[in-house]
């Protein structure tokens, strides 16, 4: 992440559950099993570590058992280092409108589960990229995550614009009727696969509607819930989203795929090797998190809710 070499790391001063999930581990312990994972094949060698994984196994280890000898688990650090999530330059994506001469957002959590709802402590900066200087070159990293889940894999981005209609949750009852009219799709010359003739609002979900994965800007998922508005704290402006933070990029029943992985979604894999997951992030139970922000001021705290 560019963050300056000069500036504190963000730190999160929640307070955290000392009930431990049952799931929790080493940033560096969460990278260890996924190397190895990603390395298993029924038909190959059992996976192997090279000399400098290895190191790092030694020294975890060292981490668990002293660990082990300090006595009951638990967040024992407080404050705790934030995890990078997210790093986006507007040279990129052009949607993101930062505030003043801002060109980078930066998106940190704290991978321990919050207060409402069971998620990490989200953290928004935006900064200018050309006056960031020297870069920190080992920020600090929290003892442990509360999931895997939430150590995301770093992963370059290859931003997509597409264009994406509300989730039919969030149209208005008319036309959430007129999506369920096949003979309206028919008339209007709409290609839609006969199919769908008895549920022609699934072909909108499936190809229309709200598209899975990480996405800036666009319309929410629903799921958890039906569709309600976020509000700023401060001026009760209704809130825009920002960013959807997804666990899986697609999902087999969606018509949405990357381009550059529409080949991998219809190829197999093995378990722990999902091509729809690159950054490993995974959140409430394989949902996503949004994140708000208020349109009248980026002073103003953002929110995030689970979906
Ligand atoms: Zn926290
Ligand atoms: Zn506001």
């Amino acid at each position: 992440m560019l963050w300056p070499a000069g500036e504190p790391w963000p730190h999160c001063e929640d307070v955290h559950l000392h009930v431990d999930t049952g799931f929790r581990q080493s940033p560096t312990e969460v990278r260890l099993r996924r190397i190895l994972s990603s390395r298993w094949s029924p038909d190959g060698p059992a996976p192997t570590l090279t000399p400098a994984e290895e190191a790092l196994k030694k020294r975890n280890a060292a981490w668990l058992a002293e660990r082990l000898e300090a006595g009951p688990p638990g967040p024992a650090e407080c404050p705790v280092p934030m995890l990078p999530v997210a790093q986006l330059f507007l040279r990129d994506v052009s949607l993101l409108r930062p505030p003043g001469q801002a060109d980078l957002l930066q998106i940190l959590w704290c991978p321990y589960e919050h207060d409402p709802n069971y998620k990490p402590a989200t953290a928004l900066f935006w900064r200018s990229a050309a006056e960031v200087g020297d870069v920190l070159v080992t920020p600090p990293e929290p003892y442990e995550a509360d999931y895997p889940g939430y150590v995301p894999e770093p992963c370059l981005l290859a931003p997509e614009a597409i264009i994406e209609y509300p989730n039919s949750l969030d149209l208005s009852p008319a036309l959430q009727e007129m999506l369920e009219d096949w003979n309206r799709w028919q008339a209007g010359g709409a290609d839609v696969d006969s199919s769908y003739a008895a549920y022609p609002r699934d072909f909108y979900s499936t190809h229309l509607g709200n598209a899975p994965g990480w996405k800036v800007g666009g319309w929410p998922p629903w799921g958890r819930t039906d569709p309600y508005p976020q509000y700023c704290a401060v001026c009760e402006a209704q809130m825009i989203p920002l960013l959807t933070i997804a666990s899986f990029e697609w999902d087999g029943d969606k018509g949405w795929v990357p381009q550059e992985d529409q080949a991998n979604a219809v190829s197999s894999h093995y378990a722990g090797q999902d091509p729809s997951q690159p950054t490993a992030v995974e959140v409430g139970s394989t949902d996503n998190m949004q994140i708000y922000v208020c349109p009248t001021s980026p002073e103003h705290p953002h929110t995030d809710l689970i979906q």
